[in-house]
């Protein structure tokens, strides 16, 4: 199948021939024509596997062919969990968007408010925004989605994991009208919260199902490697570095601290690295990120801050010096490398504080895991009996009872709240119940 059978808006053809793709990939297969159709779309996909276009193209025909419902209101609000994901799928809709007039705005946490009012005010056709920041301007009522064609949710499962809901919820309602469009792409549909909000804001979509997040990435070459300790996972990143044949490389560790530490520790070694941590400002991960994504530096270093979303084409290796805590992490972190068709090496250091990830993963993966050996590092670690592992469970857990038992009542302390004044047009102003503003850049990375 060709793009072409799409019967896109030829200039929408002619975008996708300049970026070069030949044929639609099996997510962008399904979901442009049951999006054509005007209808409501729920999606799981793979990460890496072409969403963004899936959900851009349906919204650009439409903008194409359809009048607008309003000349001030945004026409497409797409949200996404993190900035640097919000500006890619931006950078996207500016290559397909080249032929048309339409405008489109980016509204981020963590950047000038100021700026982002004067750009709502040149009503743009297209949103892309994350959705404390977004939810910030709309209680202000500095603009209005009652003219809202198309909602699109990237990622809703981790919007919902970093507690967007009552953003989600209060940006559902502005726009609530039948008229509406709603597109939602998730990593995985099997989550309790992704269900209840699509039957909140979605009206008999089609579902649709792409692999799986726990399907095995074809292009990614997975190794496991045991490890003793700090020293020994250090000596094995060091021989990977110099004995693999890296065009980029993405190493994630636990915490930010530990980020940093071996960022150090690299440069001590005299080898150059980048390290990505939400301590910093947004201004200066942007540096970083950039710097990376134009192949100025060959190493990143990072904590799941950049496991998601981000559309990396030469990351030829993963390093997980530390497991993630959660084991769907491990298939965002992997999925890094091996993005659209290319061949990607996923590497995992398992010492004794991952054993207990490494289970995780592996029922996840739903695989036998053989694990890799390095000549002159094998480790004496080979994993922690089941037995042991419970005795620590069993001790862990009655620490923390005694730990329960021993906390101090919790201090009440008092929450922010601003009141939305919502103008709606010909109405006069009603105050509407207050609704507590939530900053993205009020959410703490998870390390
Ligand atoms: P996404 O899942 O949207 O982040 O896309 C992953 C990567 O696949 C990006 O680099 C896209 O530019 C690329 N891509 C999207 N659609 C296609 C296609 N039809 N053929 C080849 N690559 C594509």
């Amino acid at each position: 199948m060709a793009f072409t059978q799409f019967n896109l808006d030829s200039r929408l053809v002619r975008a996708i021939e300049h970026m070069g793709f030949e044929k639609p990939t099996d997510i962008q297969h399904q979901a442009i024509p049951a999006a054509m159709t005007g209808q409501d779309v729920i999606a799981s996909s793979k990460t890496g596997s072409g969403k963004t276009l899936a959900f851009l193209l349906p919204a650009m025909q439409r903008l194409i062919k359809n009048r607008a419902l309003s000349k001030k209101d945004p026409r497409v609000l797409i949200l996404t969990p993190t900035r640097e994901l919000a500006k890619q799928v931006l950078a996207h809709l500016k290559a397909i968007s080249a032929g048309t007039q339409f405008k489109c705005t980016l509204i981020l946490g963590g950047e000038n408010f100021n700026d982002q009012v004067k750009a709502l005010d040149k009503n743009p056709e297209f949103i892309v925004a994350t959705p404390g920041r977004l939810a910030d301007h709309l209680s202000k009522g500095l603009f209005y989605l009652n003219g809202l064609e198309l909602l699109i949710l990237d990622e809703a499962d981790r919007m919902l994991d970093l507690g967007f809901a009552p953003q989600l919820k209060q940006i559902n309602e502005a726009a609530d009208h039948r008229k509406r469009q709603t597109l939602m792409f998730s990593a995985t549909l099997d989550h309790g919260q992704v269900e209840e909000f699509a039957k909140d804001l979605l009206k008999k979509p089609k579902r649709i199902a792409i692999g799986s997040i726990t399907s095995e990435h074809v292009d990614i070459k997975q190794r496991f490697v045991l490890c003793d300790h700090l020293d020994h996972k250090q000596q094995l990143l060091e021989h990977f570095l110099q004995t693999e044949t890296i065009q980029q490389i993405i190493i994630f560790t636990a915490t930010r601290a530990d980020t940093e530490r071996l960022a150090s520790e690299l440069s001590a070694k005299g080898i150059t690295s980048v390290a990505l941590s939400g301590e910093l400002k947004q201004s200066e991960r942007n540096r970083i990120m950039e710097s990376f994504a134009k192949g100025q530096q060959k190493i990143l270093v990072t904590t799941d801050l950049a496991s998601r979303g981000l559309d990396l084409i030469n990351v030829s290796h993963v390093i997980n010096f530390d497991l993630p805590k959660h084991a769907e992490e491990y298939i965002h972190r992997i999925g890094r490398t091996g993005r659209a068709g290319t061949k990607g090496d996923a590497i995992s250091f398992i010492g004794p504080k991952d054993w207990a990830s490494y289970l995780n993963i592996k029922a996840l993966l739903q695989q036998e895991i053989e694990f890799s050996q390095v000549d002159g590092m094998v480790a004496k670690f080979s994993g922690v009996k089941p037995k042991k592992a419970a005795k620590a469970n069993v001790a862990d857990n009655k620490t923390k009872q005694v730990q329960k038992k021993k906390k101090p009542a919790a201090v009440k302390t008092k929450k922010k709240i601003i009141f939305s004044d919502i103008n709606t047009g010909d109405m006069p102003v009603m105050r509407k119940k207050p609704v507590k503003v939530i900053d993205e850049s009020d959410f703490k990375e998870q390390d």
